[in-house]
C-alpha cells in the first residue's frame, strides 16, 4: 500500500473505496433514507446491499475473511455513509467496536468462532455500557454476572440505549463481576452475550436474554436502540472477552480501548453529516433569489457558508489525524477526544446552519436538512458528551504535560 502524504491525500485503494461508497450513498442511500427515516423502518434492502460490498468486514484481518484494512481507510468510508445518513453508519458502528475487541482482546476461539460471520455481516454486533441510571458513570454499571457453576455465569439487570439492541447476534455487554472492587472499575467484564437477532423474547441457551420494544427517538430513526433486559440469563465462561483468566474483572479498560477507536468513528459520522449539510447549502443558496438575486449572493450568506466549510475541512483533518496515528501505534487518546469533540460540534453547526439557509423550507419534512437536523444531536451524546470528551482531552492533556 503506497503511503499517504499525512493529513490530507489518499492513497489509491482509499480512493478506489471511498468512491465506490460515496456511489453507492449517492445511489442507494441518500434517494431512500426519507423514506426509511419517516417510517423509521430498519433498512433492510440498504444492509444487504452492505454485506455484499464487504462493509462489515473492513477492519476484520483477511484470515478472518475481511478486508484487513486500516482505522483510516475505515474512518473515510463511516464520512462517506454517514454523509448519506448516520443511521447507516450507525448499523455498522457498534459492530465495528464488537469486531475490535475480538481483533485485539479475544481469544482464538473466540476469534475463529465469530470474526468470519461478523466479516459477512451474518452475525451483527452490539455493545452494551449504559444502563437506565448511569451512562457517563461507566464505573457505576450495576448489571452483574455471577458464577453460578464451573461452567456458566448468570447475568442479571437492565441495559439501556443500546444500538442495534434487537436485530444483533451479539452483544458486547460490560457488567459488574466483583462487587467489592476498589475502585469500582476494575470489577467489571466484557462477556461477549449471543441471541436470536429480531428475537424480542429468548428461549432455549439464550432464556432469560429480552429486549423491550425500541426507544422512539427524534433522530437517529431506523436503527433501532433498545433496553436489554437479563434475567437470569447464563453465559458460558467461555465468553468472557479474552477468556475467564485473562478477561475477568479487565473489562473497563478493555471498552475504554475501543471507544477511543468509537470516538475517531464518531468523528468520520461528524465530518459526514456536516459535508452533506455544507452540500445542501451550496446548492440552496444558488437556487433561492431574495431580493433579486440567489441568496448565495447575500454576504450574510457567503460567511455562513465560509464558516461551514472552514468547520467541514477542519473537522476531517483531526478525525484523519486521530485514526492515523492510532494506525501508527502511537498515542491519540487526546487526538479522538479532540477529534470526537470537534466533529460532532461541527454537525451540530452546520446542521442548523444550513436549516437557516433553507428559511422555511428548512422546517418542512420534504426537505433533506430536516433530518440532519434530528439526526446531528445524537452525536453529541454517543461515545461519550462533549463534556466528557472536555474532561478526557483536559485530564490526558495535564498527563502529558506534568510539571
Ligand atoms: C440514540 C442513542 C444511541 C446510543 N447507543 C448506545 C450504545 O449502543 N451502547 C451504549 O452503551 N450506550 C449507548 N448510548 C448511550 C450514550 O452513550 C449515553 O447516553 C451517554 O454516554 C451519556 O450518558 P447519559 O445519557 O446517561 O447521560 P448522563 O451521564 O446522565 O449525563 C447527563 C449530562 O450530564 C453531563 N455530565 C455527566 N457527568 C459529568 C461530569 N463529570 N462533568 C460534567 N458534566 C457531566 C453529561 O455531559 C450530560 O450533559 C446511546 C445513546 C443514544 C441517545
Amino acid at each position: 500500500m503506497a503511503i499517504a502524504t499525512p493529513y490530507s491525500e489518499k492513497t489509491d485503494e482509499q480512493k478506489a473505496i471511498t468512491e465506490m461508497v460515496r456511489q453507492f450513498a449517492d445511489e442507494q442511500i441518500i434517494p431512500n433514507a426519507e423514506h426509511y427515516d419517516h417510517e423509521d423502518e430498519f433498512p433492510q434492502p440498504i444492509v444487504a446491499q452492505m454485506k455484499e460490498l464487504g462493509l462489515f468486514g473492513v477492519t476484520i484481518p483477511e484470515e478472518y475473511g475481511g478486508m484487513g484494512l486500516d482505522l483510516t481507510t475505515y474512518a473515510m468510508i463511516v464520512e462517506e455513509l454517514s454523509r448519506g445518513w448516520i443511521s447507516i453508519s450507525g448499523i455498522v458502528n457498534t459492530h465495528f467496536i464488537g469486531s475490535y475487541l475480538l481483533m485485539k482482546f479475544g481469544t482464538e476461539e473466540q476469534k475463529q468462532k465469530y470474526l468470519p460471520p461478523m466479516a459477512t455481516g451474518e452475525m451483527r454486533a452490539a455493545f452494551s455500557l449504559s444502563e437506565p441510571e448511569l451512562g457517563s458513570d461507566v464505573a457505576a454499571i450495576k448489571t452483574s454476572a455471577k458464577k453460578v457453576d464451573d461452567t456458566h455465569y448468570e447475568i442479571n439487570g437492565t441495559k439501556m440505549w443500546v444500538t442495534n439492541g434487537l436485530l444483533s447476534s451479539l452483544v458486547f455487554v460490560l457488567v459488574r463481576t466483583d462487587p467489592a472492587a476498589d475502585p469500582k472499575h476494575r470489577g467489571l467484564t466484557c462477556f461477549v452475550a449471543e441471541k436470536e437477532p429480531g428475537a424480542s423474547e429468548n428461549s432455549g441457551e439464550y432464556a432469560g436474554f429480552s429486549v423491550p420494544p425500541k426507544i422512539k427517538k427524534m433522530g437517529y430513526k431506523g436503527v433501532e436502540s433498545t433496553e436489554l433486559v437479563f434475567d437470569g440469563y447464563r453465559c458460558p465462561v467461555e465468553n468472557i472477552l479474552g477468556g475467564e483468566a485473562a478477561g475477568l474483572n479487565k473489562g473497563f479498560a478493555q471498552m475504554m480501548d475501543a471507544l477511543e477507536l468509537g470516538r475517531v468513528n464518531v468523528a468520520a459520522r461528524g465530518v459526514g453529516l456536516a459535508q452533506r449539510a455544507l452540500e445542501l447549502a451550496l446548492k440552496y443558496s444558488q437556487e433561492r433569489r431574495a431580493f433579486g438575486r440567489p441568496i448565495a449572493q447575500h454576504q450574510a450568506i457567503q460567511f455562513k457558508l465560509a464558516d461551514m466549510a472552514t468547520q467541514v475541512e477542519a473537522a476531517r483533518l483531526l478525525t484523519m489525524r486521530a485514526a492515523r496515528l492510532k494506525d501508527a501505534g502511537e498515542r491519540s487518546d487526546i487526538e479522538a477526544g479532540m477529534a470526537k469533540l470537534f466533529a460532532s460540534e461541527a454537525a451540530r453547526l452546520c446542521a442548523e446552519e444550513c436549516l437557516r439557509i433553507h428559511g422555511g423550507y428548512g422546517y418542512s419534512k420534504e426537505y433533506e436538512i430536516e433530518r440532519l437536523y434530528r439526526d446531528a444531536p445524537l452525536l453529541l451524546i454517543g461515545e461519550g458528551t462533549s463534556e466528557i470528551q472536555r474532561m478526557v482531552i483536559g485530564r490526558k492533556l495535564l498527563q502529558r504535560h506534568k510539571i
